[in-house]
């Protein structure tokens, strides 16, 4: 696939605003956009570290992805994001070689990326992420 970069790291808690809190006021990073994406049933704070992101998320929903992971596991790492070209080409790359896939076509995530999760019982038990920013 070789990804440019990592784009983002998700990261699950309970608190949005309490989170927050933590980034800008100990890591000394601004957040520059919270959005809520209904499609995951989050709502999400992204902080920018170079070329990478921090992207935080709250559940909205008990029943949501990310409701069920803190559940589970309780707040952490959620999943890691790589950045892709042509990211259709790479999930059908993916499935020829056996990876299970969650989605086997990209949809809309938080900040208008094309996004797609690879199985994490496929990764080693981290949930990837592959995006792809076709706006610019
Ligand atoms: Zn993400």
């Amino acid at each position: 696939m070789k990804p440019s970069h990592i784009e983002h790291i998700g990261i699950a808690v309970t608190n949005l605003e309490g989170a927050i809190a933590f980034y800008e006021k100990v890591m000394g990073l601004k957040c520059y956009n919270i959005e809520e994406v209904p499609d995951q049933k989050v709502r999400t704070a992204f902080f920018k570290v170079g070329q990478t992101k921090i992207e935080l998320l709250e559940s909205t929903d008990p029943e949501g992805p990310i409701g069920k992971f803190i559940e589970k596991k309780g707040e952490g790492i959620h999943h890691i994001a790589f950045s892709v070209e042509k990211i259709e080409d790479q999930l059908a790359h993916a499935a020829e070689m056996g990876i299970r896939l969650i989605d086997c076509k990209p949809r809309k995530g938080a900040e208008g990326l094309d996004i797609a999760f690879l199985h994490p019982k496929a990764t080693s038990g981290v949930l990837i992420e592959l995006c792809e920013n076709k706006t610019t």
